[in-house]
């Protein structure tokens, strides 16, 4: 290396492009500059002659597809030695001369050199080590419905984790291994499949059963819409939380309605009661009565009569009393009955809004106010918890109103769907869509540190621009604007929110069409 200073060189350069007489290129510059302060030569990286070549190669057997996407990626990358290894792993996978559809044999520079690479001690061991734990962390995603899978992963995981192991053998396990992993794997994606199919059937049957009850119609299309894919623990989550409320309400409802019935059985029975006894009594005086007038025609004077006279006023008086508690009490029943119907009434508005209530948002699917409130609250405590950063975004489509007007609010009304699709395939599982007003949402982003969150909106606005929304035929960018907060100690979600609200009203101001960190 030369120690001369960069501008010296540099002079020195152009003198000698003079001197040599030489075309002043950006070339013929940078060798001589090259040659003077002692680098040496480095071609260009030529990526689209490599390209050319990557492809050309055949790539007829599964071996050789996967080394021409190796050579390929190297090739992105400008990475010499991923080219390098690409080439010399495909040459591994070339068929054997005259019979090129036979299947991919090893050339003989690896099948006859195992001694080499393979049994380089400590590679094998942690390369083994490596494959075996990926093997066990892979586990529980592959069920464990098949003993004989289980088995068998055991017996590989214990060969490889042996010392001195073998090689050859081993290699060959694997491949059987992964023949069977392929099957697993199917098989679970399947159930999960038929699973959810399940579901839904039984979400269906029971909105089809409860037809007249519009609270728990409205849940179940709810509970649906949360039990379609893509699903995320979040979204099960949330599936279970309105699940547990329509078994709590329908529960409710039923021990009131029981309850009701009880009491207006109970009042028919004294109904009945009161009446036998009006009966009764209505005889008992009607006897009396009759005794009376027999007395008082048979009666000789005044002064027989006056003490039968007596008796009527007293029975009358009776009668009258006796006829007034019944009435009160038939009264007091009719009360009851009343306010037992007025009962009824209430627990049915109240299962009504209940419904309205649910977490999700009918239109656009994410969660709605009461849906946020609680996702808020549980990431609060679970973040007060790890101790990891949590942010909350708060997003504003930029002139919404004018797309209302042009296309009309159904238009309107299909872009927020839109929006909400896009967003949705963009956040991690973790994260949680919730619609915050008209065209406003938020975005909690647990673990996520304010910069990041940032990126995150910035990635959902990119997103966008590369996925209009189609109103009918023609394409609409929908663009929002967006401030982010992270929840700093001892903040509640509501302070937070609000930061995000005012960073969203400066990126409005600034021009919309941007996200600003709180
Ligand atoms: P800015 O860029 O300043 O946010 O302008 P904007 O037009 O988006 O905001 P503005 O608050 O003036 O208007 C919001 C509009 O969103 C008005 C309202 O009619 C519309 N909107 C609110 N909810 C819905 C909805 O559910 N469906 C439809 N289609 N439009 C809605
Ligand atoms: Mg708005
Ligand atoms: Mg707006």
């Amino acid at each position: 290396m030369s120690d001369k200073k960069p501008f010296e060189i540099a002079r020195e350069t152009l003198k000698q492009l003079t001197l040599r007489k030489l075309a002043p290129t950006p070339i013929n510059y940078q060798l001589i500059y090259n040659e003077i302060a002692g680098i040496p030569l480095m071609p260009p990286f030529p990526a689209d002659a490599l390209r050319d070549i990557a492809q050309a190669l055949p790539a007829k057997t599964p071996g050789q597809q996967k080394q021409r996407g190796l050579l390929e990626y190297a090739i992105d990358r400008l990475n010499w030695d991923g080219v390098k290894a690409a080439l010399v792993a495909y040459g591994g996978f070339v068929p054997a001369l005259g019979n090129e559809s036979s299947p991919p044999v090893l050339a003989p520079a690896v099948a006859a050199a195992p001694a080499a690479p393979l049994t380089a001690p400590a590679l094998t061991a942690e390369f083994f080590g490596q494959i075996g734990r990926l093997i066990e962390y892979a586990q529980p995603a592959l069920g464990d419905d098949d003993p004989r899978f289980a088995e068998q992963t055991q017996t590989l995981l214990s060969a490889m984790r042996e010392p001195g192991a073998d090689v050859v053998a081993i290699k060959a396990a694997l491949v059987h291994y992964s023949h069977r992993l392929s099957f697993a794997a199917e098989d679970q994606a399947e159930i999960k499949k038929t699973l959810l199919k399940l579901l839904h059937l039984v979400f269906e049957n029971i909105a089809e059963l409860s037809q007249d009850e519009l609270w728990l119609k409205g849940q179940m299309e709810a509970l649906m819409a949360a039990a379609s894919p893509p699903l995320t623990l979040r979204r099960l989550d949330d599936v279970e939380q309105l699940l547990k409320d329509v078994i709590a309400k329908q529960k409710d409802a039923k021990e009131r309605s029981l309850q009701a019935q009880d009491d207006m059985r109970r009042m028919l029975a004294t109904f009945i009661d009161r009446l036998s006894e009006m009966a009764r009594s209505t005889g008992y005086f009607h006897e009396k009565l009759e005794e009376n007038a027999r007395q008082i025609e048979q009666a000789k004077s005044l002064a027989e009569i006056a003490p039968v006279l007596q008796e009527v006023v007293g029975a009358t008086r009776e009668m009258a009393r006796e006829s007034k508690t019944a009435s009160d009490q038939l009264q007091e029943m009719r009360e009851r009955a009343n306010h037992t119907d007025a009962e009824l009434a209430k627990l049915h508005q109240e299962l009504d809004r209940v419904s309205a209530q649910a977490r999700h948002d009918s239109l656009t699917g994410a969660l709605n106010r009461k849906g946020l409130d609680e996702a808020i609250d549980r990431e609060i405590s679970s973040v007060r918890r790890k101790d990891t950063p949590l942010c909350m975004a708060l997003l504003d489509i930029d002139n919404f109103k004018k797309l209302n007007d042009a296309l009309g609010h159904a238009t309107g009304d299909l872009a927020l769907a839109h929006l909400a699709t896009v967003a949705r395939e963009c956040m991690r599982p973790q994260d949680s869509l919730a619609r915050y007003g008209g065209e406003e949402f938020v975005i909690l982003l647990p673990d996520t540190p304010l910069d990041k969150g940032v990126e995150a909106m910035t990635r959902l606005q990119r997103e966008l621009t590369k996925r209009f929304f189609l109103a009918g035929t023609e394409k609409i960018l929908i663009t929002f604007s967006a401030g982010v907060a992270q929840l700093a100690a001892n903040e509640t979600g509501v302070a937070a929110i609000k930061r995000a609200d005012q960073a969203m009203y400066l990126a409005k101001r600034a021009g919309k069409n941007r996200v600003i960190g709180a």
